[in-house]
């Protein structure tokens, strides 16, 4: 079971600090614990989590190992700041800056070679699902990732359900993991709009291996009552 809280535009490094000082004296048995910080707070989240089991990863990567990449962040730099992992593809950076399955796909796998735990998001929006398209939405988005691996989890994030307070059914979460597990053999966890009323049920799917909690990660008591129910499902 994995409880990984992405923090996306939120909280700078004196935000951070004073959220992983509470968060580093909090174990909760079963649950790996994951916060994403944006990249200017990863360093001071790295220091003071450092010693626990708690891990860092950051929102997003580069392919390159460096280069003439404005803006962007490489794998062999997060590594050296002792960074564990990284999303890639959020629908947001798909939605938003023009990422695709195949940057997505390529950022996926640098951070893979690289050494970084990867959790790649997909998931279908309001209209494709309207349309019927949700199964060739995630076949598509999952065949783009390529082969499994053991740093890979894949994070099932409708989008119609990110942000929104609206929660796919269980049934429904259920229903999309399956597919993508008999698409790619690695854990898959669910994200949009999970809170700490609604997280138990949807992680007692057979098929739901923890959560991407974006919105209810913000929060010290919300992040660390979704990370007991996962503890207790
Ligand atoms: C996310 O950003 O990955 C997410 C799932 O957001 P929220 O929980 O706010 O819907």
């Amino acid at each position: 079971m994995l409880i990984a809280g992405n923090w996306k535009m939120y909280k700078g490094p004196a935000e951070t600090a004073a959220f992983c000082e509470a968060l580093r004296d909090q174990h909760v048995e079963g649950v790996d614990v994951v916060v994403c910080p944006p990249y200017v707070s990863l360093a001071t989240a790295v220091q003071l989590l450092a010693g626990t089991e708690i891990g860092v990863a950051a929102q997003n990567v580069h392919w390159d190992e460096a280069g003439a990449y404005t803006g962007e962040v490489s794998a062999a730099m997060l590594r050296e700041l002792g960074v564990y992992g990284t999303i890639v593809g959020h629908s947001e950076r798909r939605q938003y800056f023009g990422e695709t399955d195949e940057t997505t796909a390529r950022r996926a796998r640098a951070a893979l070679a690289a050494g970084l735990f990867v959790i790649a998001c997909v998931g279908e929006t309001e209209e494709e699902r309207e349309r019927g398209e949700t199964d060739a939405v995630l076949r598509r988005q999952v065949a783009a990732l390529g082969e499994a691996d053991e740093n890979l989890v894949v994070a099932y994030e409708p989008v119609w359900a990110i942000g929104t307070g609206k929660t796919a059914t269980p049934e429904l979460a259920q229903e999309a993991h399956a597919l993508i597990k008999s698409l790619l053999d690695v854990p898959v966890l669910y994200g949009g709009s999970v809170k700490p009323d609604n997280a138990a049920e949807l992680l007692a799917q057979p098929d739901v291996d923890g959560a991407l909690v974006g919105g209810a990660s913000l929060d010290f008591d919300s992040f660390t009552a979704i990370c007991r129910a996962a503890a207790r499902s």
